[in-house]
């Protein structure tokens, strides 16, 4: 059986690993909040001090950081994966980070002998914790093919789309998608609630019709039941739609919605929101309409 290792036990890494650990592997982690390290250790995980300790130890390292920066850090920092990887053992990259850095990563480490897959995720801390993760990935099929049995074990819908590189532009097409729903979602229950209707009824009946969504129902109930502790941080879906913004800067088209929805995931994180779930964009529409949704 392959050695796993996991770097990152925030919110997405903590269930992720925790379902690995399940199946009965060995999973050697680190992240640099010792409290998580331990809270996994407590489900069977087995603890290193540093990424390059993990990496010497695993033959598939898996990464679930925040952004670009950081898994550069994580694979080339000091005390870095690259420091301690053996020829041969394959990189999962499962945080949402730049395409364009990706390629770079992939190919730094393909000059080492080593593999790399993107697999960026989707389904929030619901779908990590419930194994239910959608997985785009980015890589070759052989390593995609090793890697698809660790994938199912913790997400449902795991699609190859490309090279490296493509997985992520997946995601940041999804955050796309998800960034213009949660802003049509916030709207339209701001709008039944100022002209009196209840919001909570106005959900249940959008459930059933073609307003329906997951983020109507997961974002749109705890819009109205004012849970915005995270879950999915404003500040990480600015980071990427910022991927998104430049990107689309660089092939020179518009995405005007998606601006629009950074521009009130901006105003959130002016009044002190920056940490507080996406679904929190709502403040923004409320303070447009003088009205709050609940
Ligand atoms: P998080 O902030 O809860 O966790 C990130 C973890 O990485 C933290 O525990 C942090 O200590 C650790 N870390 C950062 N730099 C490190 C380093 N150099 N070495 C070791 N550990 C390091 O973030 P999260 O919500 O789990 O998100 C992780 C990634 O998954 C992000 O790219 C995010 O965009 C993506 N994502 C999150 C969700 C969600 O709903 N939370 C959904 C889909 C995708």
């Amino acid at each position: 059986m392959a050695q796993l290792g996991f770097i990152g036990l925030g919110i997405m890494g903590k269930p992720m690993a925790g379902h690995l650990l399940a199946a009965g592997h060995t999973v050697y982690v680190f992240d640099r909040v010792e409290d998580s390290v331990k809270e996994v250790v407590g489900k069977g995980g087995v603890a290193c001090l540093s990424c390059a300790e993990v990496a010497e130890k695993s033959d598939i390292i898996i990464v679930m950081v925040p952004d670009t920066p950081d898994v550069e850090a994580v694979l080339f920092g000091e005390n870095g994966v690259a420091e301690g990887v053996k020829k041969g053992s394959i990189v999962v990259d499962m945080s949402s980070i730049s395409p364009i850095a990706t390629k770079e990563f992939a190919a730094r480490l393909a000059e080492m002998g080593v593999e790399m897959l993107d697999a960026p995720v989707s389904g929030g801390q619901v779908g990590a914790e419930k194994a239910i993760l959608s997985i785009m990935v980015g890589g070759k099929q052989e390593v995609f093919d090793k890697i698809k049995p660790y994938f199912d074990l913790m997400g449902k819908n795991v699609v190859l789309i490309g090279d490296n590189g493509a997985g992520q532009t997946c995601k940041v097409a999804n955050q796309i998608a998800v960034a213009v729903t949660i802003a049509a979602t916030a709207e339209a229950l701001t709008f039944a609630s100022k002209a009196g209707a209840d919001p909570a009824k106005v959900r249940e009946a959008l459930m059933g019709g073609l307003a329906g969504s997951r983020i109507m129902e997961l974002l749109g109930d705890r819009m109205i039941k004012r849970t915005f502790q995270p879950g999915f941080r404003i500040r990480l879906h600015q980071k990427d739609l910022n991927l998104a913004l430049q990107s689309a800067r660089s092939l020179q088209m518009s995405i005007p919605s998606t601006a629009l929805a950074q521009e009130m995931f901006n105003a959130v994180a002016g009044r002190d929101g920056i940490d507080l779930d996406h679904s929190a964009m709502v403040l923004a529409l409320e303070q447009l309409a003088n009205h709050p949704v609940a």
